[in-house]
């Protein structure tokens, strides 16, 4: 097996590229299929600052990492959910990469800024696990991007994550979801933009990439994965890849060409007008957001004090309006049980790359 660049022999072979390729190579192409997302989806420009959402696990360290090659200006941000070991672990793989590369890693930690853990909070709260995690992730990534005067938030979605997404939102089509399913998000009242620069990168070339540049990453599922479907639907798709070599990348890629746009009305209508939260001044169809709502269940508390000044910027005078709730969860959009939790944590491991090296940890080039 010998690399399509160079003819050295190859450490990995990438089917639906029909090719195989050296550990430098390797490298190349993942940086080249980066910069080909940036540059197709205008998602960030060198001026600009971004705040990766770190997991710990492969997906998060590797969009962080090919970033800061890149030349990217990227802080990483870690958020600890109070899962047992599980998160123990992982942030102290998110804290290793950080310090090795001279990075700066903000972290928050649910437990100690908002007095409730996921699984706890969850089940006071009455909420699947997963979707009171999505829940605090996309509330408290926004609020730290737009309070530390971030552009952009990155996270570390792949190919994978974003092919078994739609594969989900399609079997139950949900219409609304299929028309925000897009690599980029931009910015809009109080919401950073949102970016996912590995969709052109499968899974197994995120594990591979980590192995091959000597980056640790928590290869533990999280214990609250269990009976997640977004699970099954990646196995299925990685089953159908196997005979179909490209059938993620056709699927994925085919939709963003050819059918997204379809969905597109719709999902803006169900935007709501956004007025910030009378607790913590983030934008929210309602008068309360969802996650204070999720930190009142959960039986934590609220941070006293103002909110950022900021985020009442991103207002004006803005005059909130009665509140236009009908139902528990109605009206927000960040509120409804989130159909797919964030991916870039479960990140099962599938790597295959005989005859590379398998474990991380004994990968140093
Ligand atoms: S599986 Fe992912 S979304 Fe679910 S609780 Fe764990 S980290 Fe959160
Ligand atoms: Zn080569
Ligand atoms: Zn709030």
């Amino acid at each position: 097996m010998k690399c399509r660049v160079c003819r050295e022999p190859a450490i990995i072979d990438i089917r639906r590229h029909n090719a195989n390729f050296c550990a430098d190579h390797f490298l190349r192409l993942c940086r080249d299929q980066v910069t080909k997302a940036i540059e197709a989806f205008s998602m960030i420009t060198p001026d600009e600052r971004c705040l990766v959402a770190v997991s710990g696990g492969k997906d998060s360290l590797a969009v962080w990492d090919i970033l800061l090659d890149l030349g990217y200006q990227a802080d990483g941000l870690y958020l600890g959910l109070g899962i047992g070991d599980y998160s123990d672990e992982s942030g102290r793989y998110a804290r290793e990469f950080a310090a090795q590369r001279g990075a700066t890693l903000v972290e928050i930690s649910l437990p100690d800024a908002y007095g409730f853990d996921i699984p706890n909070g969850s089940r006071a709260a009455k909420r699947k696990p997963c979707s009171a995690c999505g829940l605090s992730k996309r509330h408290l990534f926004d609020q730290a991007a737009l309070e530390g005067g971030y552009d952009v938030v990155a996270t570390g979605h792949n190919l994978d994550d974003e092919a078994a997404v739609l594969f989900g939102n399609v079997l139950h089509w949900q219409t609304e979801y299929l028309g925000r399913q897009l690599p980029v998000l931009p910015a809009r009242d109080g919401f950073p933009r949102k970016i996912k620069p590995l969709v052109r990168l499968g899974e197994r070339e995120m594990a591979a990439y980590c192995v091959v540049k000597g980056i640790d990453y928590i290869v533990d599922e999280c214990p609250m994965a269990k009976g997640n479907k977004h699970i099954g639907y990646k196995e299925a798709l990685t089953a159908i890849e196997a005979t179909s070599a490209g059938a993620k990348h056709s699927f994925y890629f085919g939709f963003l060409d050819r059918a997204s746009a379809r969905f597109q009305a719709e999902a803006e209508a169900d935007q709501a007008d956004l007025t910030p939260c009378t607790e913590c001044g983030s934008p929210t169809s309602t008068e309360v957001c969802a996650f204070c709502r999720l930190v009142t269940r959960a039986g934590g508390r609220l941070p006293d004090g103002d909110h950022d000044t900021r985020l009442d910027a991103w207002f004006g005078d803005h005059v909130h309006p009665d509140p236009v709730v009908d139902g528990a969860f109605a009206g927000d959009p960040d509120d409804r049980d989130d159909p797919d939790p964030d991916p870039a944590d479960h990140e099962p491991v599938l790597v295959d790359l005989a005859p590379t090296r398998r474990s991380p940890k004994d990968a140093r080039p």
